[in-house]
């Protein structure tokens, strides 16, 4: 039964302009450094659609692993080689629905004032995979591409 519901999203300015269709592989929440700076709140929420369920127009500028618009600075989807990572804010439709992360990482990182998202599992780092709660993710980082993975 696949779920064609099609989400637009835009930067604060509206120069750039895109869509997601369907169900993101996996939604998260990170509280790394790298988030925190990049976007300048405490953490980030983001949900990653496969690459081809994406569409977008407009100038997108790059720093690191985050993308954004040249004239507003907000930011936009981060295209990958198979799969593009939204961060949920980007969206228009407020508040979203269906969209709740299932993951929580680099929760040493946590603002005091948080509490962990009830039922998400919680990571001290990036995301790994145990094996044991296999849901058919993909493996690959996060957010955090260039950071080194734990080991089992
Ligand atoms: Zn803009
Ligand atoms: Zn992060």
């Amino acid at each position: 039964m696949p779920n064609d519901t099609r989400r637009s999203g835009s930067c604060l300015c509206g120069g750039i302009q895109f869509s997601v269709t369907g169900d993101p592989f996996r939604i998260g929440l990170c509280h790394c450094k790298d988030c925190r700076k990049a976007s300048g709140s405490t953490f980030s929420t983001f949900a990653v659609w496969p690459l081809e369920a994406f569409e977008t127009t407009g100038i997108v500028s790059s720093y690191g692993d985050r993308s954004f618009c040249p004239t507003c600075g907000g930011r936009v989807p981060l295209v990958r080689e198979n799969e593009v990572e939204v961060t949920i804010g980007s969206l228009d439709e407020v508040p979203t629905e269906g969209l709740e992360p299932s993951y929580e990482l680099w929760i040493n990182r946590r603002e005091h004032w948080l509490q962990p998202l009830p039922g998400a599992r919680q990571f001290e780092h990036d995301r790994v995979e145990d094996g044991s709660t296999n849901d058919g993710l993909t493996t690959e980082p996060v957010s955090e591409g260039a950071e080194t993975p734990l080991s089992a």
